[in-house]
């Protein structure tokens, strides 16, 4: 694996590189990363990651001084999943001159972007940053943030990138917690408790599955048992995958999102209602 710093070692050793398959990243790898590279792997392109903690997308108020930064495991971790190129630049190189802005469509505007205003417009200023850098010609992004892959793909669509999309189902944990950099903030009795999260989302699509007609009554119910958890509730949501919606109607694209708050930490989550 090759790892370069700056914009002319990444275009050099980008260039020797045939089709090449790209997972952009903020580090601090676990499995779910990990998956992503392998299955950019799998259709025999190169595969490059890029490992860029994206001080655009954190408000002042959010994590960016404690998002963990963990740079020679992760290189360590990436080389051993196949990767053949990892671009880590400094924030000088990425945004010492950054003006310009792309402001994310209507979709942006819910949920996540309601929570964390310029949240994606940041993302997919960094992300589009990056898609001129590497030129690839398929990108690998993960479901676990399902309103991030619906305004890439809008990104991708209204700017014309010529890149394929591909989006990789959650990896999770064996008692059901979607994987994230931030789990690590969470002791061993915090992390056993916030299970209760992604478990509260799947009895909410069964309860949907049993029902139909009663989707805002599985919502309410999954709001109450999670505030009765002590959890800070977000939002809870039956919605469609593409626009990001709010739905009553449950088809094969309607998905349960979920962010919630507990010991200091925001998690986001959601399933497939279908
Ligand atoms: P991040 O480093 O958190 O920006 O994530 C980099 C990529 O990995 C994004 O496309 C995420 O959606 C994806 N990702 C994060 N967690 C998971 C997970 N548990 N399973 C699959 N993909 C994930």
């Amino acid at each position: 694996m090759i790892v370069v710093r700056t914009i002319e070692e990444l275009r050099a050793a980008r260039g020797k590189l045939g089709e090449v398959a790209f997972v952009p990243t903020m580090g601090a790898f676990h499995a779910g990363h990990i998956e992503l590279m392998r299955q950019a792997g799998a259709k025999g392109s190169a595969v490059a990651v890029s490992l860029f903690v994206n001080p655009l997308q954190f408000a002042p108020t959010e994590d960016l001084s404690k998002y963990p930064r963990q740079e020679e495991r992760d290189f360590s971790m990436a080389e051993s999943a196949g990767v053949d190129l990892m671009f880590a630049p400094s924030p000088e190189v990425m945004v010492g001159h950054q003006e310009t802005r792309i402001v994310a469509g209507k979709v942006a505007q819910l949920w996540e972007g309601a929570h964390r205003p310029g949240h994606f417009d940041g993302v997919a200023t960094i992300v589009a940053k990056l898609f001129n850098m590497v030129q690839p010609q398929s990108a690998y992004f993960g479901l676990k943030d399902l309103q991030q892959c619906a305004v890439i793909r809008e990104l991708v669509h209204d700017l014309n990138f010529p890149i394929e999309l591909c989006f990789c189902e959650t990896i999770r944990e064996p008692d059901g917690l979607a994987m994230s950099s931030r789990n690590q903030y969470f002791n061993a009795e915090q992390r056993a408790d916030v299970v209760a999260f992604p478990r509260a989302l799947v009895q909410a699509v069964a309860a949907v599955k049993e029902n139909p007609r009663n989707v805002s009554g599985a919502v309410t119910g999954a709001k109450r048992e999670l505030e009765a958890a002590g959890f800070a509730v977000d939002y809870v949501a039956f919605v469609d995958s593409v626009t990001m919606q709010a739905t009553d109607v449950v088809g094969p694209d309607t998905r349960i999102i979920g962010a919630v708050r507990k010991y200091g930490v925001r998690l986001i989550d959601n399933h497939s209602a279908a």
